[in-house]
């Protein structure tokens, strides 16, 4: 048994150190916030309370998984819905489309609004998409690679390349959806991959398949309850967690890490060191600079977003929980994004948790979030301290537009988020959806969860295998407990 210091006290990080307590080992988180969480934080504002990052939860069997390694049932602790709707999406014609909660439930509402074939072939797209699905889960996802023989597992390749998994999300769905409103629902989850559906590869068509079609839920009390239940089982389980604890470095001896010193000068020991920060930024600022491995000098990053908190003194009209407004120049609005622009006519998300979890705002009011996918600090040069009003305006302007009530005399409290806020937060590239999962940073071609300089420095989180969003990272968690007992029995 070994002890082992986890910087980071996101699901990353708090999923690893759950993975290596269930093991036996001793393990310490240490988490520069004053809770944990990370990109799935929160912050409270007069009577509000605000979710900072992730609205979709999605695989919480993911979650499930880490409560029974500890002999416990995450229904004790954390109470989750599903979503029905799941989403709420408008159309630029005014067309309305609910994706519903089940797949029976979707070919009602097929049936509806673009007849029976069409109904069919969605029950044929759900699955070939859950076979999708099932074929990369343990060779593309739930898989530390070595190298590239890791994926010369050729049945599964074989079925991987006959069910599309390297055409393009868009031409895959295009090939079984007709209905151009579905070929937008079942495509624009490409985002949250940070990736225009027009260039990614058909493997990440199962985002799709993993909200809109195995569910999207919601947990009372806002997302960040799932951080603070993970981190409360921690703690239960014997993992000691120190908020307000920044690591400034990681201490070492020849090509050996040592443990870490935080930035008040305290050292403390580890037989292995666990990094949750966002990876490119851990390797620039807790390692020496010679550990940082070429490409990770060159990688390319996701888009960005913009995010408007809103906390409002009466309810919005006729929203669902999750909303997507489509621009009417659907291929138009991701190229204005991949080109390093804001987009011209934006699509945009609003989710409403206060129909999920009322007590989030204060009696008779509303938690809006809404976010607008945005170009990351790479792109065109945007003054965001001028821009971040700007986008406040536009969003009430938008909300009122879209009908859902007299908004800008109903703000009691609003904040937004930009690129430049994520980049302070100590995101690269000032994106929170992390190196970006073209081709040439997938699977084995992801930055590596081992340092390859560095012995005993192991990486957790969305810039590294298998990529971003919760369960990803939740599954990154696992992959790096695997890495740490490798590095504690090489010792
Ligand atoms: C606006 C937004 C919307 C999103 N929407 C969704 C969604 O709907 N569904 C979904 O699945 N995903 C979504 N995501 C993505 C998802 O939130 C992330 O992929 C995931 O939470 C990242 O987790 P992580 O553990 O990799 O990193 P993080 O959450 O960033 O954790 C890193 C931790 O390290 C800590 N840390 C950093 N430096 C130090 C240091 N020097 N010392 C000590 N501690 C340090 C940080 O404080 C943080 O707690 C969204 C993200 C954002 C921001």
């Amino acid at each position: 048994m070994g002890s082992v210091v986890v910087v980071g006290a996101g699901l990353g990080g708090l999923s690893t150190a759950l993975r290596l307590s269930a093991a036996g080992h001793r393990v310490t988180i240490l988490e520069r916030e004053a809770i944990p969480g990370g990109r799935a934080g929160r912050f409270t504002d007069q009577g509000f309370t605000f979710d900072t990052g992730p609205t979709v939860l999605t695989m919480p069997a993911l979650v499930e998984e880490l409560f029974a390694l500890h002999g416990e049932h995450m229904a004790d602790h954390l109470e989750i819905e599903r979503l029905d709707p799941a989403y709420r999406a408008v159309f630029d014609d005014g067309a309305v489309v609910n994706i519903r909660g089940s797949v029976e439930q979707m070919v009602t509402e097929i049936t509806g609004f673009a007849g029976q074939a069409e109904a069919d072939r969605f029950v044929d797209f759900a699955d070939h998409l859950k076979r999708l699905y099932e074929a990369e889960y343990d060779t593309f996802i739930d898989a530390n690679f070595d190298s590239l023989l890791d994926l010369a597992k050729p049945a599964k390749m074989a079925e991987l390349i006959r069910l599309g998994g390297f055409r393009r999300v868009h031409s895959l769905v295009a090939s079984k959806l007709t209905d151009w409103r579905l070929q937008r629902l079942f495509t624009f989850q490409s985002m949250y991959a940070g990736m225009s559906p027009y260039e990614a590869l058909g493997v990440y068509a199962v985002i799709a398949y993993m909200d809109s079609i195995a569910g999207v839920y919601f947990p009372k009390g806002g997302i960040h309850a799932t951080s603070q239940a993970l981190a409360d089982l921690a703690t239960r389980h014997g993992v000691e967690i120190r908020y307000e604890a920044e690591v400034a470095r990681v201490t070492g001896r020849g090509r050996r890490a040592t443990g870490v010193a935080l930035v008040d000068g305290e050292h403390i020991p580890a037989d292995v060191v666990v990094l949750n920060p966002d990876l490119p930024i851990a390797y620039e600022r807790l390692l020496p600079p010679k550990a940082t491995p070429r490409r990770v000098k060159h990688l390319t990053y996701s888009p960005s977003c913009i995010v408007v908190h809103l906390g409002l003194d009466r309810k919005l009209l006729d929203a669902a929980h999750h909303n997507i407004h489509f621009a009417a120049d659907y291929q138009g609005s991701f190229d204005d994004i991949l080109a390093g622009r804001l987009q011209r006519d934006p699509s945009w998300f609003l989710t409403v948790p206060t129909l999920g979890e009322p007590a989030m705002a204060p009696d008779g009011g509303e938690v809006g979030f809404v976010l607008i996918p945005s170009p990351n600090l790479h792109g065109d040069p945007i003054n965001w301290t001028t821009q971040a009003p700007r986008e406040l305006e536009a969003t009430i302007q938008r909300l009122e537009d879209a009908k859902y009530g007299p908004v800008s005399d109903s703000v009691v409290t609003s904040r937004v988020v930009t690129p430049q806020d994520w980049a302070d937060q100590g995101m690269a590239a000032g994106t929170p959806f992390a190196a970006s999962h073209h081709f040439r940073q997938t699977g084995p071609f992801r930055p590596a969860n081992v340092a390859p300089k560095v012995d005993g420095v192991v990486f957790v989180g969305s810039s590294t295998t298998p990529g971003v969003g919760v369960p990803m990272v939740i599954v990154s968690g696992r992959l790096a407990a695997e890495r740490v007992q490798q590095q504690l029995a090489a010792r």
